[in-house]
């Protein structure tokens, strides 16, 4: 019975298309909001769902907010995410990323027609098998948020039961996290008006876990910042190498030491979990056009995911690393001029350079010790940066360094450390007694009754390392 219904719940959820940023999304608030508004629990207590849009947002989406109770004051939310990624990784299946059941078996006959790679013969398996579900959203999340909606329903129907339920779908999960940071703000508000306490919160995503160890649960989530650095060189025509610093090196002798590092990740033994150490997103120059100069800026953007750190113990392990880099990239250049010199006889030195490491706040005070005008023309900027819908957080911070760098005349060889997206702060269930009391009832759940209906176990992780 449950099956049948989170099934179907999934099917009409993954067929409205709400990628993120798109026309989709900010249609896929209403349209659930009337869904729900239909079901005969909303439909005499109007008063228990709610449509609110988000705040400080530039974009109209919005969240939905669905409460079913029982006795008492006490309630559990139930969360989830209904924004998806795009479907451009179907190519010509696309029309049919969210159709499941029409999708299906054309995924099938293309892998049978295409399939090489042991993983391919393996999707092929499973997906014959009958058991799997494909379709954009099927995973990430509208499965979750089906049976969120399920149990929902499965509760208006019995008002004799202890507690409440608070059901919350929200909108920019895969972007900047609008929905959830305005719901938790709408709650605040929402919660007394109805009376009642939040004493656990769920999130219902189901795309973690499911590997050789089956199934789990997660107890918590991993916190994660994105460092990033703008690095100013200086130019030199490409004819004359050691006449100045290529930006280009300065970056990418920072990603060397960065990426895949462990030793820039958790100290071992201080979480239950090790979180997966750094990766680098971007490492770009910001030249937009052929030119025989060197780079003059580059920019790289590094995925630091963490357990325990602060994010101050973050920005100085980044601050010390891009001084070491710095470092090695201009004893680099020393070492190759010297080495030319030799083989051409060029007589060539790479100069003494005194390299800079400055955090934004240092870059923006020096910026804006410059006078009122100086300082009048980055908030000028920064205004037009923040009306623009097109920039995300990266790109907004680099026009903000850059004109900041002008600004202050800084004058490379040089960096900037800056943090260019949301803060996730970790998230862990503590040691208090109610952590006790929500992690006794998990395993009640999980292990006892949910384990005695699935085949495969069910593991029981402590933090989520996937966001
Ligand atoms: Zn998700």
């Amino acid at each position: 019975m449950w099956f049948e219904r989170v099934r179907a719940l999934t099917l009409s959820l993954t067929r409205q298309r709400s990628v993120t940023n798109t026309e989709g999304e900010t249609s896929f608030g209403p349209w659930l909001y009337d869904q729900l508004a239909e079901w005969p629990y909303f439909r005499t207590r109007p008063e228990c769902l709610r449509l609110e849009r988000t705040l400080d947002d530039r974009r109209e989406r919005y969240t939905v907010f669905a409460r079913v109770h029982g006795a008492g004051r006490r309630a559990v939310a139930l969360c989830g995410h209904y924004d998806t990624v795009d479907v451009d990784g179907y190519a010509d299946l696309e029309p049919y990323a969210t159709d499941p059941e029409a999708l299906l078996p054309r995924l099938i006959e293309r892998l049978e027609r295409e399939a090489r790679s042991a993983a391919d013969l393996r999707a092929l398996a499973d997906l014959r098998s009958g058991d799997y579900m494909a379709g954009r959203a099927t995973l990430d999340m509208k499965g979750g948020l089906a049976v969120g909606l399920a149990v929902l329903e499965r509760f208006a129907a019995q008002p004799q039961l202890e507690g409440n339920l608070v059901f919350i779908a929200t909108p920019d999960e895969e972007d900047s996290s609008n929905g959830m940071r305005s719901a938790v703000r709408q709650l605040a508000e929402l919660l007394p008006e109805w009376g009642i306490d939040l004493e656990a919160a769920i999130n219902l995503d189901s795309g973690v876990g499911e590997g050789d160890d089956g199934k789990a649960v997660f107890l918590g989530s991993v916190g994660k910042v994105l460092p990033s650095v703008f690095f100013v060189g200086r130019p030199t025509h490409a004819g004359a190498p050691f006449d100045g610093v290529n930006a280009a090196l300065l970056a990418a002798e920072l990603t060397r030491r960065v990426e895949a590092n462990p030793a820039l990740g958790d100290p071992p033994g201080a979480a239950e979990e090790v979180a997966p150490p750094p990766v680098t997103l971007y490492q770009t120059d910001r030249r937009s056009r052929y030119d025989v100069t060197t780079p003059a800026t580059a920019w790289c953007s590094y995925n630091v995911l963490t357990y325990t750190r602060t994010p101050a113990d973050m920005l100085d392990m980044m601050l010390g690393e891009t001084r070491a880099a710095m470092d090695a990239a201009l004893r680099t250049l020393e070492t190759r001029a010297a080495a030319y010199d030799r083989v051409a006889g060029a007589a060539v030195h790479a100069h003494a350079w005194t390299p800079q490491v400055l955090t934004w706040a240092q870059l923006e005070a020096q910026a804006r010790s410059r006078g009122p005008a100086a300082i009048a023309r980055m908030s000028a900027l920064r205004d037009m940066l923040a009306a623009d819908a097109t920039l995300d957080i990266i790109g907004l911070s680099q026009r903000l360094i850059e004109a900041a760098a002008r600004e202050a005349g800084l004058a490379g060889p040089a960096a900037v450390l800056c943090f260019a997206s949301q803060y996730y702060p970790q998230v862990d269930l503590g040691q208090g007694p109610r952590a006790k009391a929500f992690l006794a009832a998990i395993t009640a759940g999980t292990y006892a009754i949910a384990a005695s209906q699935h085949a495969r176990p069910i593991a029981r992780h402590f933090l989520a390392s996937r966001t």
